[in-house]
């Protein structure tokens, strides 16, 4: 038997993506569609401005949105777990209310940097969930919330975690982010048109503060945050889909570029171990051309699911210098959310 999927969110960018990459999954069938009360009560289709290539699927498309809330959710189906794509300004008290009854993973920023709530990418630290028992004792829920980064952060922090072996000391980060980044309508056409924004609100600050969360160490139920000083700048450009990031790492040790590149290519883990059915085979693609990656050519690499690296090299300041590109609405949102939906459904956690 399939497990039950509520989508919080679901006519959104993120949420559409979900509903892409859960049409035939193997483990997970969408049951409940919530949106606000602009969408409540009208068929997914006509809710629904449907931005993605695909045809919308059809076991969607007649679903009736429903609100979002806890009783609006148990009154519309029989739900397991919850994904949330909400907007990060409403998701802190409606995650907790439907995390009172069901397991909640949250594409939001809301709750990312509380003390006992997981912030999870697969292959780097499976080892934060397991603050869901301590989270459960001491707020008495059910459910519970779990999160994942922020979809620029998620692709640094992919890139990082092979690195710290080599005595990770500090990082600058300068991002390309794509318009699909800002959700939909998003930038406004006249605002980005023959132009690059120098600023994305409350980006900077996140890259920071939860690379250092995700890079950390569990210590008696709670994270230390990584010793490593991460700077960043951020800016929109007019790309459709895929980050772009320039990294600049300083690192205790003197790995050759070949090294680093071999570290890159050879990090794997417990999603590629278990083959979860959304892993990618690799999750790091190291590209040798002078010229790689770029968001056009390389964003759908491994389904969208890869992060793909290229331009390694020596750094004069730091120690080496490299380019990082993600799919953003995929491993940066909806694709890490199912992964780490099957990581917990792996675990027998939901
Ligand atoms: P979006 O396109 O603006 O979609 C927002 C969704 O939330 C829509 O379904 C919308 O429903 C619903 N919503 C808005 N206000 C609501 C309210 N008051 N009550 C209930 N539902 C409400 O945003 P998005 O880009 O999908 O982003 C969703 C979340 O994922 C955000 O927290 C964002 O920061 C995060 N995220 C986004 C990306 C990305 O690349 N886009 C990557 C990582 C994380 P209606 O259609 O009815 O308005």
């Amino acid at each position: 038997m399939k497990r039950r999927v509520a989508i919080m969110g679901a006519t959104g960018t993120v949420g559409q993506r979900f509903i892409q990459l859960l049409e035939d999954h193997p483990w997970f069938e969408v049951s409940v569609l919530t949106a606000s009360e602009r969408s409540a009560g009208k068929r997914y289709r006509e809710a629904c401005r449907w931005r993605l290539e695909m045809e919308m699927p059809e076991e969607v498309s007649d679903m009736t949105v429903v609100n979002t809330n806890l009783k609006s959710i148990e009154s519309a189906g029989d739900v397991d777990f919850v994904f949330s794509a909400l907007p990060g300004r409403i998701a802190g008290p409606i995650e907790e209310e439907v995390a009172s009854e069901y397991p909640v993973i949250s594409k939001a920023s809301a709750h990312r940097l509380d003390e006992d709530i997981p912030l999870i990418i697969p292959e780097v630290n499976p080892e934060q969930l397991e603050l869901i028992p301590v989270q459960r004792r001491k707020r008495g829920w059910r459910g519970f919330i779990s999160t994942d980064p922020n979809c620029s952060t998620i692709q640094l922090a992919i890139t990082l975690k092979p690195l710290m072996r080599f005595g990770l000391r500090k990082v600058i980060v300068s991002t390309m982010q794509a318009l699909s980044g800002a959700g939909y309508p998003g930038v406004a056409s006249l605002d980005i048109i023959d132009n690059v924004i120098p600023y994305i609100s409350g980006e900077e600050e996140k890259l920071e503060r939860e690379t250092r969360k995700i890079l950390g160490t569990l210590k008696g139920g709670r994270v230390q945050p990584a010793d490593i000083t991460i700077s960043a700048s951020c800016n929109r450009v007019n790309v459709k889909d895929g980050h772009l990031e320039v990294v600049f790492v300083e690192l205790e040790e003197k790995p050759s570029i070949e090294e680093i590149k071999e570290a890159f290519r050879n990090f794997s883990g417990e999603p590629q171990r278990l083959k979860l059915p959304t892993a990618p085979e690799r999750p790091i693609v190291v590209r040798e051309e002078i010229d790689r990656p770029q968001p056009r050519y390389d964003r759908d690499e491994y389904g969208g699911m890869s992060v793909v690296v290229g331009r390694i090299r020596e750094d004069p300041v730091m120690t080496v210098k490299y380019l990082c590109l993600g799919h953003n609405t995929i491993r940066g949102a909806a694709g890490a959310g199912v992964l780490s939906a099957e990581l917990m459904a792996a675990r027998g956690i939901i």
